[in-house]
């Protein structure tokens, strides 16, 4: 828990959250123009609506959008719209309400920070040794093959290019004699573990690129098979240093061009190429399909993206995949402020082979002829239903109604829907009335398997213990014990860890129960405590949130109690009854002795608590 906090101390931040009330900070972007009892209403800023579904409850200092279900405090509000990270929505809030944030005591935050310091050491390091073999004799087939690329000795130095030799243990030994552990080694991403549980090269006989973190400092690496091995590139694993979800190849160096535009490719070895044309607004994502986190940290430096696709029928699939989830995160909030367009060089080449055989101006062009995401999509259904000579009128129609029914905005929609209606020979109204239908379908749909899902929850977790769910009544009882305050102390029965579900619930549970009738267990620090988990596939600040705008009626100390109460047997209910479940199965079949007595007792145990609990819920009515 202390770590989310970037080594900011905790009464601090909870004197900037007291500083700085809901009203004013959210004011700055929401204008109420609704209020019932303690809440306001006004436009949510993170969806496009219009009537206000978006709320803050000044008594709970939270904000929470019934649209578009983000919620949160003050500083999770900072966050979604500044798109900006925790501790820099600290920093600003601090600002602006003159708070001096001290200077990091958090002993956890610092271990963490040095340890990252050492694993970017060793990167750093083990880049030195790449490039030293690169230049050295053993380096000589790599160099010929980026000579035959055409990049040159400088680009490829300013990239930091080296050259992994084919051996298993000689960065081991290199970054072992600078003085770098073991178990540091394992934790770079740069060695496999051996039999004799020792760091072994991951990387051998590669071509290899450092990935760059936005700063510049080495986070991984990606390398390049020389001759005709498999697989043909492979990055580093995930690390404490370095996420694939949330780095770009090349940001760095594409961040300095200051353009307004960046340029999105597939491979390193494309952006390299780029660079040395002198489009250096070029950037690729690591081996992955574009991310939602991809799309926020290219907010932070650029207003529109143009993407680049392999023209190959696995690059159009990752293309389709990637643009649905575009538009569907335009259509959730239009927090998506980015310009988004597909651009597509021509005769099925990769950027890299187009630019060194016709040159940067002439990529210019290509990209300066990038197309809406629509324009493109309807494109591609055209191309998906072609085959050969034969054109597939009817899967055609279906594809472009269901691509038209993820575009939100309605006049981008009738023009595409026009483009649609010259190539099928039909009205426009009609092929617009079809999208409305696909629409239509695709939401009752949607609705029935979230109305499945929440019926059928508690029953799937007497099975597996699912790590991210949890059931209504815990979330409630949260909320809550977090409304209680000093009552706290007058609640007749208390809360255990046991009584929330495994996984996210329960880690909850053991950082929060503990402050619970202390200052420290208020809601906002539930929600400080929760604020990077995900509860049922969502982040738990907002489910927290909606749970507390909608939990109401409980203003006095009694009412609060029993409440509180009545959600604590609620859910204590639904633990023993899976128990006696439980019990009652192993029962079946057990040969009698000793265990089968043990288990009966149990048995009986649970089913008095049970019973108990069924009378204290009476008695309360
Ligand atoms: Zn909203």
């Amino acid at each position: 828990m202390a770590s989310h906090y970037g080594g900011i101390p905790e009464d601090v931040i909870q004197e900037i959250i007291a500083r700085n009330s809901i009203e004013s900070v959210v004011g700055k972007y929401v204008q109420f123009t609704k209020r019932t009892g303690q809440n306001q209403f006004g436009l949510c800023p993170f969806h496009s609506e219009d009537t206000p579904s978006f709320s803050i409850s000044t008594t709970k200092q939270i904000y929470y959008c019934f649209g578009c279900h983000k919620g949160g405090n003050v500083i999770h509000f900072l966050m979604e719209i500044e798109n900006i990270g925790y501790v820099d929505a600290i920093k600003l809030l601090a600002e602006q309400s003159g708070v001096t944030i001290p200077e990091s005591n958090d002993e956890e935050y610092q271990r963490e920070e040095k340890k990252r310091k050492r694993i970017k050491g060793a990167l750093l390091e083990a880049a030195r040794y790449f490039y030293a073999n690169l230049m050295s004799p053993r380096g000589e087939g790599a160099r010929s093959y980026l000579q035959k690329r055409a990049i040159s000795t400088k680009m490829a130095r300013g990239f930091g290019l080296g050259y992994a030799p084919d051996e298993w243990e000689g960065l081991s030994h290199f970054l072992k004699d600078k003085g770098y552990r073991d178990e540091e080694l394992l934790e770079s991403g740069l060695f496999t573990k051996g039999k004799r549980g020792q760091p072994v090269d991951l990387f051998r006989g590669r071509l290899m690129f450092p990935i760059f973190n936005p700063m510049g400092e080495i986070i991984a690496f990606g390398g390049r098979i020389m001759g005709d091995g498999q697989p043909k590139y492979i990055n580093s694993p995930e690390s404490p240093v370095y996420s694939k979800q949330k780095n770009l190849y090349a940001l760095n160096f594409a961040k300095a061009s200051c353009k307004k535009q960046l340029i999105i490719v597939e491979g390193y070895m494309d952006v390299i190429s780029m660079h040395q044309a002198g489009v250096k607004n070029a950037v690729a994502s690591l081996g992955t399909a574009l991310t939602e986190r991809h799309l926020d940290l290219l907010g932070r430096y650029t207003e529109e993206v143009v993407l680049f696709y392999d023209s190959d029928k696995a690059g159009q699939n990752a293309a389709i995949r990637g643009l649905k989830m575009i538009m569907h995160r335009k259509q959730k909030q239009s927090g998506l402020a980015l310009k988004v367009s597909v651009a597509k060089v021509p005769n099925g080449k990769d950027p890299d082979e187009f630019i060194r055989e016709f040159g940067a101006g002439a990529f210019q062009e290509v990209v300066d002829s990038a197309m809406p995401v629509m324009d493109y999509l309807m494109d591609s259904a055209k191309l998906q239903c072609t085959n050969g000579k034969k054109f597939d009128a009817q899967s055609y129609q279906m594809l472009v109604c269901e691509y038209l029914s993820w575009e939100t905005n309605l006049i981008s929609r009738e023009r595409a829907a026009n483009l649609v209606s010259s190539v099928l020979g039909v009205s426009t109204q009609s092929i617009l009335n079809q999208v409305a239908l696909a629409g239509k379908e695709r939401k009752a749909s949607e609705v029935i398997s979230v109305e499945r899902k929440t019926r059928t929850q508690t029953e799937v977790k007497s099975t597996h213990n699912l790590g991210e769910t949890a059931t209504n009544d815990e979330l409630i009882l949260l909320v809550l014990l977090s409304m209680m305050g000093s009552s706290y102390s007058n609640l007749f029965d208390k809360p255990l860890v046991t009584d929330f579900s495994m996984g996210t619930m329960r880690s909850i549970a053991k950082e929060y129960l503990p402050l619970l009738g202390t200052p420290e267990g208020d809601t906002n620090h539930l929600l400080e405590a929760t604020h990077e988990y995900v509860i049922n596939k969502r982040l738990a600040r907002d489910v927290i949130s909606e749970c507390l705008m909608t939990t109401t009626g409980a203003h006095d100390e009694k009412s609060l109690l029993r409440y509180a109460l009545d959600y604590l047997y609620r859910v204590r209910m639904d633990v023993y009854t899976r128990q006696k479940k439980r019990l009652a199965e192993q029962l079946d079949g057990m040969p009698n002795g000793p265990d089968k007595e043990a288990t009966k007792k149990g048995l009986l145990d649970t089913m008095n608590y049970l019973k108990y609990l069924q009378e204290q819920m009476k008695s309360m009515r």
